[in-house]
């Protein structure tokens, strides 16, 4: 047996059995963000319906398992995960056991209460698996902590994409721009200048720190720093593409003590105390 994968206790996992559904997180990319109860659900599943955003080597966890790829390529979004809700009823009532896996968490920005809500409605049984999402291991990985008492003593998560694919109108930005001191942003590239703009016309500074990741937890991970008024060139000039991160605020600060993938690869930490806080302010 190999000690970096133990295997799970034999008895008090449960069993994924005929007919129902299991709606899991697979975490944001690398497989060792899996939890266990979805590693278990991948051992048992006859048929596994996966996202775009699922890393398919994991899959070969689940060697015995149809695969069924549902990620969104286009077309109408809603017409289409409303087909993909009604495939897992039919695979259901067909007596497989379904594994719906999805990226992340389940029910963070991830249409998994959508799918859910199906899935009772007509009348199938569902246990939903909760994964690490995104938003609070991406930036782990980049070595921003999401709150840190020197900081924040609140988070907001938004997403900078509404149903119509545009940046989200009932969102209250002013009011998230004043009342929330970091501000983690899914689905935010294509927007990024508007939501900027948005933070900024709401009393943010323009030199407040932002952080951007994408693919996080995987190799091909990448990060950059730049600031809310620079944000959208930064983007552009770095080459970055989606899926991405989008931090605001003096979170952002602590990378620069805590980014550890760097100083696992020999670098120095830029900054123990980036924050300084402790320090007297400087006078004249
Ligand atoms: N349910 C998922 C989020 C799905 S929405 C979760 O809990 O993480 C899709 C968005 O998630 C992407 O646009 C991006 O903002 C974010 N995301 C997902 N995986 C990511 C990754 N590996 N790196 C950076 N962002 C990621």
């Amino acid at each position: 047996m190999d000690p970096r994968a133990p295997d799970l206790p034999a008895s008090d996992w449960p069993e994924l059995k005929p007919g129902w559904v299991w709606l899991c997180g697979a975490g944001p990319g690398d497989p060792g963000l899996l939890t266990l109860h979805a590693l278990n659900a991948m051992r048992q599943a006859d048929v596994i319906v996966y996202d775009a955003l699922v890393q398919e080597g994991l899959l070969d966890w689940a060697p015995q398992a149809e695969r069924i790829y549902a990620g969104k390529r286009g077309g109408k979004p809603s017409a289409r995960q409303r087909d993909i809700s009604l495939r897992l009823v039919e695979l259901a009532r067909a007596g497989q056991r379904v594994l719906r896996l999805k990226g992340g968490d389940p029910f963070v920005f991830g249409r998994g209460g959508e799918e859910a809500q199906t899935l009772v409605q007509h009348g199938i049984p569902i246990r939903i698996v909760p994964g690490i999402t995104a938003g609070i291991a991406g930036l782990a990985y980049a070595g921003i902590p999401v709150t840190h008492r020197d900081v924040n003593q609140s988070v907001t998560f938004v997403t900078g994409h509404d149903r119509l694919g545009e940046a989200p109108a009932a969102l209250d930005w002013a009011g998230i721009a004043r009342g929330s001191q970091v501000i983690v942003i899914y689905m935010g590239m294509k927007h990024i200048g508007t939501i900027a703009a948005k933070l900024i016309a709401a009393g943010r500074a323009p030199a407040e720190p932002v952080a951007v990741t994408t693919t996080a937890t995987l190799d091909a991970q990448r990060t950059i720093e730049t600031t809310l008024g620079t944000v959208t060139e930064d983007i552009a000039a770095a080459g970055l593409e989606p899926p991405a991160i989008i931090c605001v605020g003096m979170a952002v600060m602590l990378r620069q003590v805590l980014d550890w993938q760097a100083q696992a690869r020999g670098e120095a930490p830029r900054d123990l105390d980036p924050l300084d806080l402790r320090r007297p302010a400087e006078t004249g």
